[in-house]
């Protein structure tokens, strides 16, 4: 039952671990490692919490109005979610499946208030005209997914405090 705060430092430290390692061998790789990496901040298991996770707390109680904004319409987009799902879920902190399921969910609520439309839109038009470069996505996505199995780790095998 780790804290966000040490959840948060392990996703840091494994990303930039990954990321370093990575930069020697392609730089793009690198990126989309770190931003792969990094979204685990964003996209924590813990959405599935029926109280506010560091993440959304620090949002909210930001000293800027701009952050407190952004926080309300993340800790909305995200509160079905936390709803949906009891804390530590299989759902929520499986690895891979947690980490699949926050994506299907983000891709649902966005079809569902149709602001995906442009998003959906340009993703089609990018992947028909073959300006996706899936590779990247694939390293972006599988760093995710690491931190989100360091996640599962502290929380059901070390019970990291
Ligand atoms: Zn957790």
């Amino acid at each position: 039952m780790s804290s966000g705060l040490w959840h948060n430092r392990a996703t840091v430290a494994s990303t930039t671990l990954c990321t370093l390692l990575a930069i020697p061998y392609e730089p793009k790789v690198a990126l989309c490692i770190a931003i792969g990496g990094l979204s685990a901040i964003f996209l924590t298991p813990d959405l599935d919490q029926p109280t506010l996770n560091r993440t959304e707390n620090q949002l909210i109680k930001n000293s800027s109005l701009i952050m407190r904004i952004v926080g309300y319409i993340y800790v909305g987009f995200f509160s079905p979610y936390a709803y949906m799902f009891k804390h530590r879920s299989f759902w929520t902190h499986q690895p891979i499946i947690g980490t699949l399921g926050r994506l299907l969910y983000i891709a649902l609520v966005l079809c569902i208030i149709r602001l995906a439309a442009l998003p959906i839109d340009g993703l089609i038009y990018m992947w028909q005209n073959d300006l996706i470069n899936w590779r990247y996505v694939i390293v972006g996505l599988i760093m995710l997914s690491i931190n989100d199995t360091i996640h599962w780790i502290m929380d059901f095998i070390i019970q990291f405090k």
